[in-house]
């Protein structure tokens, strides 16, 4: 049946992965995905997640199907005052509906199927340029249409604010736009408070229905409450949003697949409404979300002991960022590299873009076995106080030869 079907492409980050585990030389360094390591570059499995575990095994449970497909209240409950925050209007009955969902990922798909089928406008999603490559792939394979908007100024090697404001205000109205809650990939520029405010006006004034990927809060400052900004504004303007979050960074829960789906609403009946369309999509994808990442999920959020030691965690996880950050900046200084290299201290979170061209980056990995994305992309994890001079030594010689 499949014998003639066209061959896909290769997927950039899994080709660029193959290379790395291929690569005998003992110097190598992948720079390519986003996944927090020790410093030691060895996986990372988060301290209050370890004690979450060993409590849940203690306690027996069954491995029953999960009845509650949008997760237990208590989850729901932690998830939004996660997110939006106690205070926030939307933070009450009938003014939103919370879903456990797979991971981010499963969030944007299942959010972008509802929506598909659902929203009463264009079914056209505005997203960054650039922006996390997945995103076309998951919105498109669900139906919906995507087109960009500026973000990047590649000869500033900053975020385009004014370009970006020029084209949001020109997106039809009653259309969709995706917004990057926090530490933007590939980009690591977000907009500040002050340019959310902004941004929230003119979404307002355009009608627009806003999907919110919030898969690193925690990541850029160490402050869940700090990095949930973005979104805490677009709410406060009243700009209604699907948002789609992610445990699997600032929990480490990469491999559980555990996150969650928050619509903003208007009343109970909205509400019954979107949940009566809900509950028929998720049976239709997977029947029953997971246990295991949201019995972790439950256990940090309710046992005051693991909160108090998740905060230090990702405390820790953001400042092993930061600090190798402004290792690369001043390593790049002693390698004798001229070039303004700020950017990787003002970019935040888990990527940067560097605006090494193709030809750079292929002299990184043929010469030097330092493997990034071919648009640029750095992810920071892979940097670690042992390499980082390795790699700025290289970086400078490729932008300088
Ligand atoms: N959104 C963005 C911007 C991401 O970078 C990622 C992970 N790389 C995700 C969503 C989804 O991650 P997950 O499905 O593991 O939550």
């Amino acid at each position: 049946w499949f014998a003639n079907i066209p061959m896909g492409e290769k997927d950039p980050i899994f080709g660029i992965l193959d290379a790395f585990l291929n690569d005998t030389n003992p110097s190598k360094v992948n720079l390519s995905i986003g996944i927090f390591r020790t410093d030691d570059n060895k996986p990372f499995v988060l301290e209050c997640v370890r004690k979450a575990e060993k409590i849940i095994i203690s306690k027996n449970l069954d491995k029953e199907y999960c009845v509650l497909l949008g997760g237990s209240p208590a989850f729901q409950k932690h998830n939004l005052d996660y997110t939006l925050g106690p205070d926030c209007e939307y933070n009450q009955p009938g003014r939103n509906i919370c879903f456990q969902s797979l991971s981010g990922c499963g969030a944007l798909s299942m959010v972008s199927q509802f929506l598909s089928r659902f929203f009463p406008g264009r079914k056209v999603v505005y997203m960054s340029d650039p922006t996390w490559p997945n995103h076309a792939n998951v919105l498109e394979s669900m139906g919906l249409e995507t087109a960009y908007h500026r973000y990047y100024d590649a000869e500033t090697v900053s975020l385009d604010f004014c370009g970006m404001m020029e084209d949001i205000h020109k997106i039809p109205k009653r259309s969709m736009i995706l917004f990057q809650s926090i530490a933007h990939n590939p980009t690591g520029f977000d907009p500040t408070p002050e340019q959310w405010n902004e941004i929230a006006e003119e979404v307002k004034k355009r009608k627009l229905y806003a999907i919110v990927d919030n898969a690193y809060q925690g990541f850029a400052s160490g402050d869940s409450d700090k990095d949930a900004q973005s979104f805490r504004i677009l709410a406060k303007h009243r700009v209604k949003f699907a948002l789609c979050n992610s445990f699997s960074k600032s929990l480490g829960l990469y491999g559980e697949r555990i996150g969650s789906i928050i619509f903003l609403t208007d009343s109970q009946d909205e509400v019954q409404r979107i949940y009566t369309q809900f509950i028929p999509l998720t049976r239709a994808n997977y029947q029953n979300p997971p246990l295991h990442g949201r019995r972790i999920v439950e256990e940090v959020f309710t046992n005051p002991e693991l909160s108090k030691i998740w905060k230090k965690e990702v405390v820790m996880m953001a400042g092993q960022l930061k600090n190798v950050r402004q290792l690369l900046v001043q390593n790049l200084k002693e390698a004798g590299s001229k070039r303004n290299w700020d950017f990787f201290t003002t970019q935040i979170g888990m990527f940067s873009y560097t605006g090494l061209s193709p030809q750079q980056i292929e002299r990184l990995s043929k010469e030097f076995h330092i493997y990034m994305l071919r648009c640029g992309r750095l992810a920071i994890p892979g940097l670690t106080t042992k390499n980082v001079a390795y790699v700025a030594k290289c970086l400078h010689k490729v932008t300088s030869e």
